[in-house]
Order: structure tokens, then C-alpha cells, then sequence
């Protein structure tokens, strides 16, 4: 394994006095940069952390260590979910918060050209009044747009919308020995040789780090509702999706929920869920341009429904409604972990038509195994998030159990066409997954790329590959 040097007085005075007051290390660094969401997956502090301004910034940082040989881990908001914006081999925390700045809205080619540092929370104010909408929407608001481009965030309306990498137009980014290229443009399509803002998407900082981002924007969805359908059981539920999906309804976004977990919600938000009647329920958006123009998808899909199993149809279509459902829908996966004392997360995508099997598998491995497991997901693209509890087990029963839980989770991902992450990436926590479910041919190309872009393996080192 390949080692790196450490900070010392030296470096700590050139970061100083090239980024100054924006530099930290020992005791000045917050504990909060020593792991994202997943805290479960390690606390790794860093020696120092450096919060960069400007492109120049990070072009003289990682200049100055490739050529010292000190690891640099790429960060944003920290709230990814495999341990990938955690120093795991030291060296430097290189932070994009303070880089905030929206720099352009531009109506007439409908591109916005950010920071990384903006917060996907932050965004939509920039866009109000232009009619203008930026469609991914990941459940966590606080991640920066950055990090969303460089884990290829997915989130709740990538049934209709797609996820990030489809509304990425363009990228300045800078290489491990400082260099600046940029990558497409306002151009909304490219066919001019490899596609390296295509690698650059979702590689978690390993190719390069993230300085400025240009994202399509489309005409804003004038109205939307939801419509929420109770079932008898998850596996009704579940069945229901293909259906759905294959209606002619075009939905925006269709989540599967358990009582289960909507319980953990109700006592983690404090505020109890429209509906108690179910063991399990479907929830899908539609978006359009008038409350008249959906009439015709929301009879069509209520009727579906009813015909399939569901119990009832309740349509949100007031604020009050619709938040009372999607904040409780919002706050599933801190719900599911302040109810338990740790968890681990399966963040599998499988084929459409497998849901229903695997969210039964996933069922059967936990009773086998004696673990409680949970799930709730994006049901409408096939990506679930399946939690192993601890609650209140041994911790070297626990250790074993939720190993087993993951490898027969993935194992059977693997067996039904699916992949290991459908949105939170790979990180650190998840690579022996990757390796077992692409193989080593294709995990020998991943490291040819890193190698490519970065040679001294300085950048994000013990991530992805
Ligand atoms: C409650 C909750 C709900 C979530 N829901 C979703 C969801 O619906 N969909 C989804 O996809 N994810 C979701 N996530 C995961 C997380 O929010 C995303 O992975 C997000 O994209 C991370 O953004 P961040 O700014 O926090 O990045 P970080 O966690 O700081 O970093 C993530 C990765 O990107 C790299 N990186 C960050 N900025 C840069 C840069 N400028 N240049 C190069 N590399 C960089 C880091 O090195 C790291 O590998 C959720 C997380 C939580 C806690």
C-alpha cells in the first residue's frame, strides 16, 4: 500500500500564506471533518484542513502536494454516506465551503455555472423568478452541488428526470499536479472523443477536483401532486411499481415506505403520518403544468391502483399535505438511525422488474440471520436502501451478523443484474463490493484511469479503486 508523507511546520507556513486564516490543524480542526453521515464507517482525522476561495487555491495546493507526497481528500458538505470525504490516509482535507458563489444564470442557453461549495438548498433562490428549475433532487439539501456532481447524486425525481450527470454541461476541474482543464460547456450535446467529463461524474474526487460546474437547467413544472396508496403488505406494494411505471402516467417520482419506518419518522420528526392504515405504501409525484392537465394521469393511476391491490388513493395536492408526507419521507434514514444504536446501509440498483424479489430476499436474509433490517427507496428506478440494525445485539455478534447481511444482500444484487451503488457512491466503505460484483478486468481499467489522471495517487487515495 502506498504511503505519504505527513504535514509538517513547513507545509502547515506555505498553506498559511497562501490561504490565510483558512488553514487548520492539531486541535483547531473540528471534529466534524473526521467523517461524513456514515460515522459508523470510521473517524480519520486529517492533518490539516485547507478551506479553498478560488480555482488558484486548489491549483497551488495540489501542485505543492503531488510534488510533497501528501494525500488530499476532496470535500464538500460531508454527507455522503461511504466514507468518501474522509482523510483515511491523513494529509490534507481540502474544503470547497466557502466557494458559495452562483455565477451565472443564463436564460437564454437555460445553464447555470456554480461554485462547488453552493448548497443544493441554496440553489433554488438563485433560479426564482427566471421560471428556470434544476431537477436532481437528493434527499439531503445541505450536500453542496459539487459533491452531488462528484458522486453522481440521484434522489426522488429521477424516475422522471433522471439524476445529475444528466443535467452536468460542463466542468472546470483541477488535476492532482495543479493543472486546470475544462471539460464541455454550455453545449448540449458532444460527440468529440472520450467522454472525460463522463469519468469525471461520480468519481469521487479521485480523478480531480471539482472548481466550477455548469448544469442544464429546464422550464419549472407550474403544479405537482402526490398521490399516496396504501397496501395491505410490502410485497403488494412493491408489485405494484412496474404498473405504475408502465401506465403512460410519467411519474416524477414513486417511493416504496414501510409502517415500520414511517413510525421511526413519526417519533424522530414528532408529528404523526396522514395515514395509519397500512403496512406498506407507494408514493408517487406528478408534475405538470396545470391542476387540469393532471387530472387525466391522476384518474388513470387511481384506478390503477385501486385494481391492484391498493386500499385507498389520498391525494396531497395542498403544501400542508404534501409536506406532511415527503418531510416524513425526507427524514427516513435519520429516523431509521436514531432508532437503533448502529446500522449499516445497502445502497443497491436492480432492474425494475427484481424489486419485488429483492425486497423479499432482503426480508429472508434478515429473519435468517437474526438482524432487523429495514428499507424505503427510490422504487420507481430500482434503488433501495436497505439498513441492518443493531439495536441492542453483542458487538461481535453484531459484527458478524451485519457482515453477513451485506455480502448475501449484494451477493443477491448481484445474481438479479443490479449494482453495488445506485447513488451514495463507493467511498471506502464499499470497494470490496465493487471489486467482487465488476471483477478484476474492469477494476484494472478503473485503476489505469486513476492512474491516468492522477499518478502519484495523491488524490482521495483509498477511494473507489
Ligand atoms: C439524510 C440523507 C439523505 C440523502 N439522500 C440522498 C439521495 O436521495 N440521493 C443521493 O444521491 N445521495 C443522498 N445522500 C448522500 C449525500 O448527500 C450525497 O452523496 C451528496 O452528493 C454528497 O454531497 P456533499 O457535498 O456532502 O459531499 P461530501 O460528502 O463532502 O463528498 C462526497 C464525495 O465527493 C467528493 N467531492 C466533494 N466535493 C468535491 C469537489 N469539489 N471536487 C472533487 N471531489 C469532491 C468527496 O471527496 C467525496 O468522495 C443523502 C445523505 C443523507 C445524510
Amino acid at each position: 500500500m502506498k504511503t505519504f508523507n505527513r504535514v509538517n511546520e513547513k507545509d502547515l507556513a506555505y498553506f498559511s500564506e497562501l490561504a490565510p486564516g483558512r488553514v487548520f490543524s492539531g486541535e483547531a480542526i473540528s471534529t466534524d471533518y473526521d467523517h461524513d453521515e456514515m460515522t459508523e464507517y470510521g473517524h480519520y482525522m486529517p492533518e490539516a484542513v485547507i478551506q479553498a476561495l478560488s480555482t488558484e487555491d486548489v491549483s497551488a495546493v495540489l501542485k505543492y502536494c503531488n510534488e510533497r507526497n501528501i494525500a488530499v481528500t476532496p470535500r464538500g458538505s460531508g454527507t455522503g454516506l461511504c466514507g468518501g470525504c474522509v482523510a483515511i490516509h491523513g494529509g490534507v482535507v481540502l474544503s470547497t465551503e466557502k466557494m458559495k458563489r452562483v455565477l451565472e444564470v443564463d436564460r437564454r442557453n437555460m445553464t447555470a455555472t456554480v461554485e462547488p461549495g453552493v448548497l443544493l438548498m441554496e440553489f433554488p433562490k438563485a433560479l426564482e423568478g427566471t421560471g428556470l428549475f434544476y431537477p436532481p433532487d437528493p434527499g439531503e439539501k445541505t450536500a453542496t452541488m459539487g459533491g452531488n456532481a462528484m458522486t453522481n447524486a440521484g434522489g426522488m425525481r429521477a424516475v422522471r428526470y433522471g439524476v445529475t450527470r444528466d443535467y452536468v454541461l460542463g466542468m472546470e476541474v483541477v488535476l492532482a499536479d495543479g493543472s486546470v482543464i475544462n471539460l464541455g460547456g454550455k453545449n448540449v450535446k458532444n460527440s468529440s472523443g472520450y467522454s472525460l467529463i463522463d469519468l469525471m461524474i461520480g468519481s469521487e474526487g479521485t480523478l480531480g477536483f471539482l472548481t466550477k460546474l455548469t448544469v442544464k437547467l429546464i422550464p419549472e413544472p407550474k403544479v405537482n401532486l402526490s398521490l399516496l396508496m396504501p397496501f395491505d403488505d410490502l410485497d403488494a406494494c412493491i408489485g405494484a411499481v412496474p404498473a405504475v411505471l408502465g401506465c403512460g402516467c410519467e411519474p416524477t417520482a414513486v417511493e416504496f415506505m414501510e409502517r415500520e419506518v414511517i413510525a421511526c419518522a413519526e417519533t424522530y420528526l414528532g408529528k404523526q403520518f396522514p395515514d395509519t392504515s397500512a403496512d406498506a405504501y407507494l408514493l408517487v409525484r406528478l408534475d405538470g403544468p396545470s391542476a387540469e392537465a393532471l387530472k387525466p394521469a391522476m384518474d388513470t393511476l387511481t384506478e390503477l391502483a385501486l385494481s391492484i391491490g391498493a386500499k385507498d388513493v389520498l391525494l396531497a395536492d395542498t403544501d400542508e399535505r404534501k409536506e406532511s408526507i415527503w418531510n416524513a419521507r425526507g427524514a427516513f434514514l435519520e429516523a431509521i438511525k436514531g432508532s437503533t444504536s448502529t446500522m449499516d446501509e445497502c445502497d443497491v440498483v436492480v432492474p425494475r422488474d427484481v424489486i419485488p424479489a429483492f425486497v423479499r430476499k432482503s426480508v429472508e436474509i434478515g429473519k435468517r440471520v437474526g438482524v432487523r433490517v429495514c428499507s424505503f427507496g427510490h422504487a420507481g428506478d430500482g434503488n433501495l436502501h436497505i439498513y441492518a440494525c443493531r439495536d441492542d445485539m453483542e458487538e461481535s455478534a453484531w459484527k458478524a451478523a451485519c457482515a453477513q447481511v451485506m455480502d448475501e444482500l449484494y451477493a443477491a444484487a448481484r445474481e438479479m443484474g443490479g449494482e453495488v451503488s445506485g447513488e451514495h457512491g463507493i467511498g471506502h466503505a464499499k470497494r470490496d463490493f465493487l471489486c467482487e460484483s465488476v471483477g478484476e478486468v474492469q477494476m484494472n481499467l478503473m485503476c489505469g484511469i486513476k492512474a491516468a489522471f492522477d499518478p502519484n495517487g495523491i488524490l482521495n487515495p483509498g477511494k473507489v479503486v
